[in-house]
């Protein structure tokens, strides 16, 4: 992938108006944009198109929209999009643990579209290179080839969890990580249910990174799905 747009995005939504809304936004930004009205429609695209992204809306006319992530997940790792209706919550929540990266709540606006778009994009540019093995962030720096953490200098003792968790959180900054996929990668996949270990890390690792432990920063909730790692 080359690093300026235009990116080639396919789009999977059957809504004629969220459709044209879409890709007039993206072709605004530079990219290019390839439309689909249906499931299957949208997996033929990408597997002939070979795009940069997939934006695609959970109800389709003849697939039901996590199917057809899992499908791609199969043989694809591009970048995935979610665009849900606010009553699929627990449809948003499967999606992502299926394989998407992020998710749009209808209705959305153009910044917050192009933001989550340009946020994509970056990680997966990113994932290719060597990562710095330095991350930083409000005076916080993770030097994840030391697997040691300061802050503005000083060192900052994390627990074995707290660091496997941060280290996972650092991976997929930008993206959000599902409270399943956050418990099955840190605490094993018999330990999906236990939400409340979660809370109690989470706010463990707030505790000792953010500067206002009760105003996140940087360690955010997504309510009812799961934490994101903000870095900027
Ligand atoms: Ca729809």
């Amino acid at each position: 992938m080359d690093n300026a747009p235009p990116y080639k995005i396919i789009l999977i939504e059957d809504e004629p108006q969220i459709r044209r809304f879409v890709c007039m936004a993206l072709k605004e930004a530079g990219h290019i944009a390839i439309e689909a009205e249906t499931g299957v429609r949208g997996l033929m695209e990408t597997s002939t198109r070979r795009p940069d992204l997939v934006i695609i809306d959970l109800g389709l006319p003849d697939r039901d929209g996590v199917e057809v992530i899992r499908d791609l997940r199969s043989w694809s790792n591009v970048p995935i999009l979610i665009l849900s209706a606010r009553i699929q919550e627990s449809e948003k929540v499967t999606a992502l643990d299926a394989g998407a990266d992020d998710y749009l709540t209808k209705p959305f606006g153009v910044p917050e579209l192009l933001a989550r778009v340009r946020a994509l994009l970056r990680r997966s540019l990113r994932s290719e290179p060597e990562a710095s093995p330095l991350v930083c962030f409000s005076g916080i720096e993770v030097n994840l080839a030391e697997r040691r953490v300061t802050r503005d200098g000083t060192v900052i003792h994390l627990t074995t969890l707290e660091y496997r968790l941060l280290g996972l959180l650092i991976a997929n900054a930008g993206r959000v990580l599902t409270h399943r996929t956050l418990l099955r990668e840190v605490w094993g996949p018999n330990q999906t249910d236990h939400i409340h270990y979660l809370r109690v890390y989470m706010s463990n690792l707030r505790r000792k990174l953010e500067r206002d432990p009760n105003t996140p920063q940087h360690l955010v909730t997504e309510s009812g799905v799961g934490y994101r790692l903000v870095l900027s």
